[in-house]
Formats: structure tokens, C-alpha cells, sequence
């Protein structure tokens, strides 16, 4: 199968037929043989019954129905899991991702060998002030951190190698991040097409601003667990190791100090007191560490690697 287009979505009953339409005509077009995954997260209105319809009239779509709403990365990581096709797309169900962009997309994954194409929404019909600037400081923050050039990482439409999304585990808001995910993975050939963008035409927005606290504090633990996950005494140890030798130093110039000088009581100086904060921070920090080694050591994933290639075996 050449295409698999994954679309997650959440009361989206009004865009679904227009969408499904269109992806066809573009299908059609182009002689894909194709499967579209609507996956309906959990929604109150008919989004189910609509797409149960338009099954019946077009096979190719399948639809997977959450019995409650979980979000866009848990709908994504059930689309990934099902999706058949050599390249997937994902798209927004909301009609502001063009299916027209679908081909070009396809073509640069399988023709210049990307294993990531990400859509960027160079100009864009969504508010000013709740949604276009913040989110260019949080894909500066995420370009910095990850060194991953992109300038739109949240584009929903993007196009993967099938490998890609098949090695990948998404959860709690992490689609945001699904190109950092990749490149932990291994996959380094990351690239970006820019796409058209257009006004929500029914429905509104489902995110609101909270998105904005949850994206950083996300963004902070992927880049901690993609560094430290399989070894946080790394972290911890050389914290831990520093702060308890500043503590250590700072006691012993003290110590020093009051035997040779003449200075007055120890605890008469608020050295002492930084000192012993730092080194019970110090050790704080350590104990972290070796907790999180056991739970390293017993976790499912501790010798989990992708293997690319093998030869002979
Ligand atoms: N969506 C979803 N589950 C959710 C929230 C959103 O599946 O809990 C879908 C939504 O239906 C849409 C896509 O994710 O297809 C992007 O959402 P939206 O258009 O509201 O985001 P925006 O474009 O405003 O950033
Ligand atoms: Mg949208």
C-alpha cells in the first residue's frame, strides 16, 4: 500500500465528509492505493456515525473509536499502530491541512530519502495573539534544544517512512515533538515542505492556552529523557558529586579556618549552614540517581535499540 493518511479528531463531524472528498479526488489523481485512519477521540457528537457513512461508499476509510477523549498524541500512537502504508501522512481533520500537499509530501520521503517531512505553516490563519506568536517561541525553544531545524514543529501534517512512526511510542502531548522522538530514534534525515494553511472552515479550536505550560514541560522531559533515560546517574551522580564537594570544601576552609585563625564557633558563620545544605543536596541528588538506575534496570525498555540493517543473520 502506498498510503496510509492517519487523521486524529475530536468533534470534527461537519469537516469529515468535505475532507474525505477531497483526499479521494487527490488519491484518485494520483493512482495511490490507499487507506485513511480516522481515529475519534472520544467525541459527543456524530464524527462516528459520519465516518461509519462514508465508509460505506469508500472502503479505504477505517475508523477506530476511543470510548473517551484522550488527545491527539494518544488518537496518533493508534493510527501508527494500524497504519499499513509504506510512507503515512497525518493530517488535522479541521480542513486547515490541504490533501493537495499529499503527493509532494509522499515524493520527498520516498524520492530524496527523507525519513521526516514536516509541514510548515509559513503563513497562517489562526489568531495573532493566543496561537501564532506563542508558538514561535516555543518552536525557537525546541529548535534550540534539540538542534533540529525546523520552524513549525506542531504542523499536524506531516509524512513519515512507515519504520519511523512503527518505532516511535507517543503519549501525553507529545506529538508535538514526534520529529525530537524521531531523532532519538536514530533518524536523522528530517525535512521541511512549506504547506498551505487554511482557516478553520466549522468547529473550533481544541486546544486552548494551557497547551502552552504543557508543551515546555513536555519539551523539558523529552530532551532529559532522551539524554539520561537509560543512565540518570549520569545526571544525578555528577550533581549529586559537585554539590556534595562544594559543601565539603566550604566545611573544611571553615574547619581550617577556626583552628588556625581563631575564628569564633562554627555555627557562628552562615558558611556553615550553606555548607551543610549543599552537601545534603548533594546526597539528595546521589540517592536520585541510584533510584533511578533501579528503575532503569527494570524497566522493559532498558535494551530496547532499533537495529537498521542486518547481514547475514
Ligand atoms: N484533536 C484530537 N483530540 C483532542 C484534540 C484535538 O484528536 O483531544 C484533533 C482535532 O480534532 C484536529 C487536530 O487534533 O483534527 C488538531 O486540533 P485543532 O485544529 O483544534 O488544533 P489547532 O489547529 O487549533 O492547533
Ligand atoms: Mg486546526
Amino acid at each position: 500500500m502506498d498510503l496510509s493518511i492517519v487523521i486524529p479528531l475530536y468533534n470534527e463531524e461537519e469537516s469529515l465528509p468535505e475532507l474525505s472528498a477531497w483526499i479521494q479526488k487527490v488519491m484518485q489523481e494520483n493512482n495511490f492505493s490507499y487507506e485513511v485512519i480516522m481515529i475519534d477521540d472520544g467525541s459527543t457528537d456524530d464524527s462516528w456515525k459520519v465516518i461509519e457513512q462514508l465508509r460505506i461508499s469508500n472502503p479505504n476509510i477505517k475508523g477506530i473509536k476511543f470510548q473517551r477523549n484522550y488527545g491527539k498524541s494518544a488518537a496518533l500512537n493508534e493510527g501508527f499502530k494500524a497504519a499499513q502504508g509504506e510512507v503515512v501522512i497525518t493530517m488535522d481533520a479541521d480542513m486547515q491541512d490541504s490533501p493537495d500537499e499529499i503527493p509532494e509530501l509522499r515524493r520527498m520521503i520516498i524520492e530524496d530519502g527523507f525519513d521526516i517531512v514536516s509541514g510548515w505553516k509559513k503563513k497562517r490563519y489562526d489568531n495573532t495573539l493566543t496561537k501564532n506568536i506563542p508558538s514561535k517561541l516555543f518552536n525557537a525553544a525546541a529548535r534550540r534544544s534539540s538542534k533540529i531545524k525546523l520552524h513549525d514543529f506542531n504542523c499536524g501534517l506531516k509524512s513519515y517512512k512507515s519504520k519511523v512512526i512503527k518505532s516511535i511510542e507517543i503519549y501525553g502531548e507529545m506529538h508535538r515533538y514526534i520529529p525530537i522522538l524521531a531523532k532519538w530514534a536514530g533518524f536523522r534525515k528530517i525535512g521541511e515542505k512549506v504547506v498551505e494553511h487554511r482557516a478553520r472552515k466549522y468547529g473550533i479550536t481544541k486546544f486552548g492556552w494551557e497547551r502552552f505550560i504543557n508543551g515546555f514541560l513536555d519539551l523539558g522531559s523529552i530532551m532529559f529523557v532522551g539524554k539520561f533515560g537509560k543512565r540518570p546517574m549520569h545526571f544525578f551522580g555528577l550533581w549529586g558529586t559537585l554539590c556534595f564537594l562544594a559543601g565539603f570544601l566550604i566545611l573544611l576552609y571553615l574547619t581550617i579556618s577556626k583552628f588556625f585563625f581563631d575564628q569564633s564557633g562554627l555555627t557562628q558563620r552562615p558558611l556553615f549552614f550553606v555548607a551543610i545544605l549543599v552537601m545534603i543536596i548533594g546526597s539528595q541528588l546521589f540517592l536520585a540517581g541510584f533510584i533511578g538506575e533501579l528503575i532503569a534496570r527494570n524497566s522493559p525498555e532498558r535494551n530496547s535499540y532499533l537495529i537498521e540493517e542486518t547481514t547475514g543473520l
